[in-house]
């Protein structure tokens, strides 16, 4: 049996992003040996992720520190978006309905992977709390688990420090399919049900 090395080592390359197996590692690299033009954009647009950083102050993904959110004046101080990802932070800027500013906890609390409270950016938090003097936090976790375990636990933190914490409606996210909602998020939407009319 005869693969050239450098073959091997591209597709090995792909099987770590997440959801690509084995097959769909080596489709990707044989299309894009195939066509090469692909492969150089996707060359010249993989060295632009050495140009992003984290955010020091919120951890969101961003190509100066502090980013334009927490730089910008225009923003309303004081109301603080919790999100677990720098793409949520992208997400809720696209709908365009907040005007505060987001802090980053960089996952959720989760017994079973093992995270705790000291691996997320928690403590940071309190201290953007009292240096910002924030009087309401809005917890935008995911529905899950662990974002319950998550948000309860930032309420019995931040409640003390004299902070409003809410958290965003739940239900189905625009566009997502019944099948794919588990069985809590779907009683829950159908029991915050709204008349269309
Ligand atoms: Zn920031």
């Amino acid at each position: 049996m005869w693969i050239p090395a450098q073959l091997l080592k591209l597709i090995e390359a792909f099987k770590k992003l997440p959801g690509i197996g084995e097959r769909s590692s080596s489709r990707i690299v044989f299309y894009l040996l195939r066509d090469r033009d692909v492969l150089d954009e996707l060359k010249s647009a993989l060295e632009l992720a050495d140009e992003l950083k984290f955010c020091s102050v919120c951890h969101t993904i961003t190509d100066v520190d502090p980013c334009p959110i927490c730089s910008d004046p225009e923003r309303e101080n004081g109301v603080l978006c919790v999100v677990e990802r720098p793409e949520d932070v992208f997400l809720l800027e696209k709908t365009g309905s907040f005007r505060g500013r987001y802090h980053v906890l960089g996952g959720v609390i989760s017994p079973i992977n093992n995270v705790k409270p000291e691996d997320l950016h928690i403590n940071d938090l309190i201290e953007r709390v009292e240096k910002e003097s924030v009087r309401e936090i809005i917890v935008a976790l995911n529905p899950t688990v662990e974002g319950d375990i998550t948000a309860h636990y930032l309420a019995d933190l931040l409640a003390p420090l004299g902070v409003k914490i809410t958290r965003i409606a739940r239900g189905l996210p625009t566009g997502s399919d019944l099948a794919l909602a588990d069985e809590t998020t779907l009683k829950e939407a159908i029991e915050k049900r709204t008349e269309l009319k």
